[in-house]
């Protein structure tokens, strides 16, 4: 059995969630090692996975993709006995390659008869006696590491960067517009860092939007699914509503117009699927219908509270991350959105609210609204459909 340390990241400042945030963490850990054969021991400063040699590459992968985790770290656990130690520390060091090192100790335990100090040099001794080696405290090529505690002692070299965060779903669900643009998937991506469990709402507009375009955004989910486990994805069948608006609204307006509809929907179907906030890729100035006047009208429609992750980055830095999170590369995939169907030449950038409430007085929105949401089809089991596969 191989040992892997969790130290938590920022939730250890936070005193009086910190049971819940723990008690998160190690259920999204366990959802997400569900396939291997472990065992969770937990504490209020770390936490501790028990497991199988031939997994352990990876589950320190798949520990990679778990918010609230400051870091994982490989460890060899052995009584706290100064003859067994000393054995230990020569034993995994006869795989590791170091002109020098040092060694840092930390003596939780009190009860243990050799102060940190003394115990990192009476170790130092061991290891130049049994190794061709210097010891180095500036600059090491290796720093071996000794806790020791009351439940025994670890040893281990090195930590393996965790992604951070807050534990997914700490702060309850938020719902995501998502398209199959590069912000979307990456806003979505930055909610559930911040400990916001998401679900999905996707418009499309058959047969001006295509199948493919519809599996490209749930393909997308399914790759930020990986951050969460949760994620479902309802599809909005917007045709007529769309069709509506061209047909009734001057054609500079459609695009607020069909956004304030979108913001609609989204906020009237969250209450359905408890969910406390829209979230969405919009970055300010970035297109018409993004700049501050049309945003402070779009958003006019409703009090949820909207979160923008990306509202401040620069495209370049949305991209950097869509990258990083591997959502890029099926985001330039080049499929119609509703969005992008039909653009009028001149959209309006500073439109005005009175002239929207004239215009969508114009047809019964209300009513096709419900109608639309009544229609909604969600997709769940984002792991077990292959979506590329028809892309
Ligand atoms: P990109 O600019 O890379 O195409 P985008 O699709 O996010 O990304 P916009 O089309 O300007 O950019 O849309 C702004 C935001 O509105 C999106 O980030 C998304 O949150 C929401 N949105 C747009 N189209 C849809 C859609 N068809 N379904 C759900 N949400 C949408
Ligand atoms: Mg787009």
């Amino acid at each position: 059995m191989k040992l892997i340390l969790i130290k938590y990241g920022e939730l250890t400042t936070k005193k009086q969630n910190r049971k819940q945030f723990i008690e998160l963490l190690s259920r999204n850990i366990e959802n997400i090692l569900k396939n291997f054969n472990f065992k969770i021991k937990k504490d209020r400063v770390r936490m501790y996975i028990e497991c199988e040699e031939k997994d352990l590459s990876e589950i320190t992968k798949k520990l990679q993709l778990v918010f609230g985790i400051h870091s994982i770290v490989i460890c060899h656990k052995v009584n706290n006995n100064i003859d067994e130690i000393k054995e230990k520390v020569v034993e995994i060091l006869k795989n590791k390659r170091f002109n020098t090192f040092k060694v840092e100790t930390k003596r939780a335990d009190k009860t243990f008869s050799i102060n940190s100090m003394d115990f990192s040099a009476l170790i130092g001794g061991v290891v130049l006696k049994n190794y061709n080696t210097k010891v180095d405290v500036h600059n090491p090529d290796i720093t071996i590491k000794i806790e020791i505690r009351h439940e025994g002692t670890f040893i281990y070299f090195d930590e393996i960067k965790g992604i951070g965060g807050y534990p997914v779903g700490v702060q309850g669900k938020g719902l995501l517009m998502l398209s199959g643009g590069i912000d979307s998937p990456v806003a979505g991506y930055l909610s559930l860092k911040r400990g916001v469990d998401i679900e999905c709402l996707y418009f499309e507009s058959p047969p001006h939007t295509s199948i493919e375009a519809k599996n490209k955004v749930i393909e997308l989910a399914r790759i930020i699914n990986a951050y969460s486990g949760n994620i479902k994805v309802h599809v909005v069948p917007f045709t007529e509503i769309q069709e509506a608006i061209y047909k009734n609204v001057d054609s500079d307006y459609v695009i607020t117009i069909m956004r304030r509809m979108m913001y609609r929907i989204a906020a009237k179907y969250s209450k359905i699927r408890k969910c406390k906030i829209l979230i969405n890729g919009e970055s300010i100035g970035q297109v018409a219908s993004q700049t501050l006047d049309s945003m402070v009208v779009i958003n006019n429609v409703t009090s949820i509270p909207v979160i923008r992750p990306v509202a401040c980055l620069d495209k370049i830095e949305i991209i950097d991350i869509a990258k990083k999170i591997g959502t890029y590369e099926t985001s330039i995939l080049p499929f119609e959105d509703c969005c992008t169907i039909f653009v009028p030449r001149h959209p309006v950038i500073n439109p005005n609210l009175s002239k929207c409430i004239e215009l969508e007085s114009r047809f019964d929105f209300e009513f096709l609204i419900d109608k639309t949401i009544e229609n909604i089809e969600t997709i769940t089991n984002l792991e077990k459909e292959k979506y590329s596969d028809i892309l």
